[in-house]
Order: C-alpha cells, then sequence, then structure tokens
C-alpha cells in the first residue's frame, strides 16, 4: 500500500471519530462544475480584471458600468452551473449525521442546489438582489433583464440602485458570519477549495480546534491542520466517503 493510501485512511478514521464536521468551502470546491476560482492561473476569465478591485464596493458606487457591464456579466455566466460529485458528498454526509453545516464563501448556491440544508453563506448568493434605497427585495433576473436593457446602474421604481445579494470587497459581512465563528469554535472543520487567504473569512480556520484541509494548492493555514490533503477535490471527498463507507458497515 503506498503511503498516500495509508494517509488517506487515516484521515477517514480521524474524520469519523470526531463526527459531526462543520465545512468551510471556497472557489476551489466549485472548479470542477466549471467555474472559475480568483487566484488559480490561467482560468480566463479573471485575467483581465482584478476581481477584488472590480467586485468592489468602490466600483459599485463610483464606476457603475465597469461593476454591472463587467464584474456582474462575468458572474452571472456561471447561473447554470451544476453541483459536482464534491457537493452532492456533502449533502450526503449531512443527511448521514457527519457534516453538522457548511460555511461557504461561494456565491453559487452549488451546496443549496446539491440538497445541503444547513448552508451559512457568509458572502451572500446570486438569487436575488435589493434596492438599497426602499431595500425591496428583487429576482436576479429582474436585475439582469435591467442590465441586459442597458439601464446602468439599474433603478428601482423607488429611484434607488438595484444590486445583487453578494458580499463585495468594501462590504460589512452578513450576520451568518457571526454563526459561523460560534460554530466553528466547538466543532472540527474541514476546509475543502480555499486559498485561505481572503480575510475575514480565513479567521474561521484560526479558531477550529481540529482542522483538515483538502486543497489543489497549498494555504497557509497547512501547518496548522491534523491533515492536509492536496489534490481535487471531487476525487478526495469521493475516496473519503469510501473509506468512511467501509468504517460505518464495521462499527
Ligand atoms: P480562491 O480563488 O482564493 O482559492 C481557490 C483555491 O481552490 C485555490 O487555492 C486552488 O488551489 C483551489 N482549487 C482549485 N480547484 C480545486 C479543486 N478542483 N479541488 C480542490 N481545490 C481546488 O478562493 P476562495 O478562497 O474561495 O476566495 C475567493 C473569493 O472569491 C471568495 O470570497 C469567494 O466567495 C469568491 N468566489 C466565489 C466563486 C463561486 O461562488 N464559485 C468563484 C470565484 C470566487
Amino acid at each position: 500500500m503506498m503511503l498516500q493510501e495509508i494517509k488517506k485512511k487515516a484521515i477517514a478514521e480521524y474524520f469519523w471519530m470526531n463526527r459531526p464536521w462543520v465545512i468551510l468551502t471556497g472557489a476551489g470546491i466549485s472548479t470542477e462544475s466549471g467555474i472559475p476560482d480568483f487566484r488559480s492561473p490561467h482560468t480566463g476569465l479573471w485575467k483581465q480584471y482584478d476581481p477584488m478591485e472590480i467586485l468592489s464596493t468602490d466600483v459599485l458606487f463610483n464606476k457603475p458600468e465597469l461593476f454591472y457591464q463587467i464584474g456582474f456579466s462575468i458572474l452571472m455566466k456561471f447561473k447554470h452551473a451544476q453541483p459536482n460529485q464534491a457537493h452532492c458528498i456533502l449533502a450526503s454526509w449531512e443527511s448521514r449525521g457527519l457534516v453538522k453545516a457548511i460555511i461557504t464563501q461561494n456565491i453559487d448556491s452549488l451546496h443549496i442546489d446539491a440538497g445541503s440544508k444547513k448552508v451559512l453563506e457568509i458572502h451572500g448568493h446570486l438569487r436575488t438582489a435589493h434596492c438599497m434605497k426602499c431595500l425591496r427585495t428583487v429576482s436576479i433576473e429582474k436585475l439582469e433583464s435591467l442590465v441586459n436593457g442597458g439601464q446602468i446602474p439599474p433603478h428601482c421604481s423607488c429611484g434607488g440602485i438595484i444590486r445583487p445579494d453578494v458580499v463585495l470587497f468594501g462590504d460589512m459581512l452578513p450576520s451568518s458570519f457571526e454563526e459561523a465563528i460560534k460554530m466553528v469554535q466547538n466543532s472540527p472543520l474541514l476546509v475543502i477549495g480555499s486559498s485561505l487567504q481572503v480575510s475575514p473569512a480565513n479567521l474561521i480556520p484560526s479558531l477550529a480546534k481540529k482542522l483538515i484541509i483538502v486543497n489543489l494548492d497549498e494555504t497557509p493555514f497547512d501547518n496548522r491542520a491534523a491533515f492536509v490533503l492536496h489534490g481535487k477535490a471531487g476525487m478526495l471527498l469521493n475516496f473519503l466517503d469510501e473509506e468512511v463507507k467501509k468504517i460505518a458497515e464495521r462499527v
């Protein structure tokens, strides 16, 4: 048996012994659904523009053409993406009592589409938008049709500007972030597909007492984790799932 195989079996044992887990996901879990992350090289879409700049409150308020025609339009390209194997395994783990909640930095709704129930979307989502003046909620399709119709910035009937319900660089985090912080203080944490470079979301792993990281590349938290698996989330979670099923059959 290869050393790597022994390590994966040891992780499965550790995962089983310490269940239920809180999961923290980032853009890397959705790359296998065709949605590029921000930091992997050669993903194309973000080559020309810096997402940290373009998806910011500064650009939304001061350069709305740039925000709606470029940033918002890139985000909307992914609304037909489908959950992949990793999203589906996490939903199954929740139904089997192995996962307590998912904290996600993603705005793509793919955990919910896969059937996960307890999902804290700490960077918001792309299902709805709201008027910044009267706070009325509108569907994302309504916002998209206003933008596609050339209304930039898009206006509500009250005259206020409509913006998507995503957390932009420069925004405050929603109340779900507080809930996420509380949750992780009392539970083991499995991080999947995050560079752990975006603050303050990367505060979350620093609070976890037990930590596993599954990510393609190294992260600044690798040396704090009990186990680190470098590779693609779909394949690695599938392996872990197979091993955990064998353990569950044994006990
Ligand atoms: P990130 O782009 O900073 O890092 C993604 C990490 O995922 C990288 O370290 C990369 O090595 C890893 N990765 C890529 N493909 C992988 C795979 N198949 N399996 C395992 N790991 C893989 O992402 P982040 O840490 O989430 O921070 C970026 C910010 O951008 C977040 O705020 C997030 O909300 C937002 N974002 C969201 C989406 C989305 O909703 N799908 C997409 C892009 C960016």
